[in-house]
């Protein structure tokens, strides 16, 4: 079962260099939270595996600087089977303090280190396709090498998936950027950028703007802005709160203890799903966001119709007839899951996968209805539940899938 590497003189297509095709049990694509995680424990239980992907891009490269996480301390460990590498590992080791609210820059430093875990069963470069061959996978890597495995694991997150409304369609990236498109923000100081949206990445980039000395607008949907955690008092009732609220902190009150048992969560039908999905994520900032934003001009309950550059600015249309000058705008506007814009997955594998709207169908293991393919993280929400989204969902996430793994070892040998 472990790594078996075979090299093959051959080549590819008319480069004409040599390749060389290896062989592993599975295949990670991503090496965030879920595919460094899953990585970890499927190595434990002595899979031949390999992660693949700058460890942790899209937190490090991705997300603004600046930022805190907003999950709870005990909801941003990544898993591994033995609990050796948790946050708090990382910090007495690097002799840090515990800090809570999280910044970034320590979980992107914690992940990069439980990176380093997984020694030789990492590879920093990216999957450029995955094609079925024989009884499993070609996997194609960016620079043009190539390797077959028996599972693929897809742990690529949402970073392709963020959300365009179709009325900022006339602007391009130097007007219009998304709140996951990149890291620095430095360049908006002494700027107009209107900030759409009600989220986390919308209120606390708005938030971080504000703070280098851009002129900041929020612009809402949203008629009220909503806070997680203002109801604090309920997360100090002792054991009552225990049965409100799981350790995860993902939804309110009750929602909050379904949402931490994905398995019974994937039992539920889809249409009720869906809706505890939606509701334990709404968009809403975090509790300490409200202080520093009371300086910010907040515009709720609007929607802008119309956006496009005039006299070298951009101007936008409200819902309200009104209108605004600004220099910049700033989506906040989330993410749709569509596996469509997978792009390393080939067409014949895509139109093979059974879909719920943009989300892969998920069985057990999260498997695919493809054989031998799997999705973690936010692409198995749908079928799983909304704690699929976040950090605190790596537990299950990776129990699940070595435990299917080794199951279908042990009926079929593969
Ligand atoms: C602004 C913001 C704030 C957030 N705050 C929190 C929070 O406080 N707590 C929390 O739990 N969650 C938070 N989230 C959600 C967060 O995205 C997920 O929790 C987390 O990233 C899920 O991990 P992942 O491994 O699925 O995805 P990712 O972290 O996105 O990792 C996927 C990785 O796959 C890599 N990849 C993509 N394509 C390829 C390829 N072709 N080949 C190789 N590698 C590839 C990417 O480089 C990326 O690093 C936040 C999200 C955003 C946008």
């Amino acid at each position: 079962m472990n790594v078996e590497v075979a090299e093959r003189a051959s080549y590819v297509g008319n480069l004409k260099q040599s390749i060389k095709l290896m062989d592993f049990d599975v295949v990670i694509v991503g090496a965030g939270p879920y595919g460094l995680s899953a990585g970890l424990h499927l190595k434990s239980k002595g899979f031949g595996v390999c992660v693949f992907g700058p460890p942790m891009e899209f937190w490090g490269s991705r997300m603004p600087e600046g930022m805190l996480l907003r999950s709870p301390r005990v909801a941003s460990n990544l898993s591994d089977p033995d609990r050796k590498f948790t946050l708090e590992h990382y910090e007495k080791q690097a002799e840090l303090p515990a800090q809570a609210p999280l910044p970034l820059d320590t979980f992107v430093d914690y992940g990069c280190w439980f990176a380093k875990q997984l020694g030789d069963s990492l590879d920093r470069r990216r999957v450029s396709s995955i094609q079925s061959e024989d009884s499993g996978y070609r996997v194609t890597l960016e620079d043009g090498q190539a390797l077959r495995a028996r599972k693929v694991v897809v742990a690529t997150g949402i970073g392709a998936f963020s959300r365009r409304p179709s009325v900022f369609r006339e602007l391009d990236g130097s007007r219009c950027s998304h709140c996951y498109d990149g890291r620095s923000i430095a360049h908006f100081a002494r700027r107009r950028v209107a900030v759409i949206g009600s989220g986390q990445s919308a209120l606390e980039s708005a938030a971080l703007l504000h703070e280098i000395g851009a002129e900041v607008e929020v612009i809402a949907r949203n008629p009220v802005l909503r806070w997680v955690g203002i109801h604090g008092w309920l997360h100090h009732l002792g054991p009552i709160s225990s049965m409100l609220y799981s350790s995860h902190d993902v939804g309110p009150a009750g929602i909050s203890r379904l949402v931490a048992a994905p398995k019974l969560v994937h039992h539920i039908p889809l249409p009720l799903r869906d809706k505890i999905r939606m509701r334990a994520v709404r968009p809403a900032g975090a509790k300490w966001l409200p202080d520093r934003l009371k300086d910010v001009l907040i515009t709720s309950g609007r929607s802008v119709m119309m956006a496009r550059i005039q006299a070298g600015e951009v101007s936008l249309r409200l819902d309200d007839s009104t209108e605004r000058q600004v220099d910049h705008v700033l989506l906040g506007t989330g993410y749709d899951v569509d596996l469509g814009r997978y792009t390393f997955l080939s067409s014949d594998i895509l139109q093979k996968i059974r879909r719920l709207d943009g989300y892969p169908a998920l069985a057990r293991g999260f498997s695919s209805s493809v054989p031998g393919l799997h999705f973690l993280g936010g692409a198995a929400a749908r079928a799983f539940g909304p704690l699929l989204y976040f950090v605190a969902g790596t537990e299950f996430a990776s129990n699940e899938l070595s435990s299917y793994f080794i199951r279908q070892y042990k009926r079929s040998g593969i």
